[in-house]
């Protein structure tokens, strides 16, 4: 096979959840087809990666502007309630939450779960990166969003007791536990939020 037609394989076998066996296939089609699939998803990834990335605030997906900074429509968003943060630890979360349509504040992107299993430590999380934004945004309740599994506790635990001057509140069981939130369905996840729990 031709060498490049290898590189873009490997380069698609970076992608979540996508096999050598499927990069390969993927790389053969783009490659056997009229080029127009190729060309055009070239300009769309070239774009990608110089006009959207994560929110400089949240992390949310956003789009970079003539200055370089990088804001979310959330973000951007004045009707939302600034007195009112939902952590979650991933935009795939914020956005079945976001569905729900139950939270009317803002969000905060961990991007990783306290795991001892993976290695990840209480100091790899954003935790003063948190904080900053709780002070800068006057925000008066953090509602703990990480997901309801041995990971998402532990953090949701050690973030409760980080953050001090501030009311806590954790989304109330009722998403499976080791559940996804990615998967709930809206109700359960509205309820999950309506219903949340005050920790302090
Ligand atoms: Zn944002």
């Amino acid at each position: 096979l031709p060498e490049r037609l290898g590189r873009v394989a490997q380069l698609l076998a970076k992608l979540p959840g996508v096999g050598e066996k499927t990069a390969q296939r993927y790389a053969l089609f783009l490659a056997l087809g009229d080029g127009s699939v190729a060309r055009a998803m070239a300009e769309e990834l070239t774009a990608l990666s110089v006009g959207v990335r994560a929110c400089d605030r949240c992390g949310n997906v956003g789009e970079v502007d003539e200055t370089g900074a990088s804001t979310c429509s959330i973000c951007q968003d004045s009707r939302r309630d600034p007195s009112m943060l939902c952590v979650v630890a991933r935009v795939q979360d914020l956005l079945a939450i976001e569905r729900s349509g139950a939270m009317r504040g803002r969000y905060f992107v961990l991007g990783k779960l306290l795991s001892p299993l993976e290695g990840v430590q209480a100091e790899d999380l954003p935790v003063a990166r948190l904080k900053r934004r709780i002070a800068e945004d006057g925000v008066v309740e953090v509602l703990l969003a990480t997901p309801p599994s041995v990971d998402g506790e532990a953090t949701a635990l050690l973030l409760a007791r980080e953050l001090s001057n501030v009311s806590v509140s954790r989304i109330a069981s009722g998403v499976p536990h080791g559940g996804d939130l990615e998967f709930a369905d809206q109700v359960t996840l509205g309820r999950a939020i309506e219903g949340r729990k005050n920790l302090r």
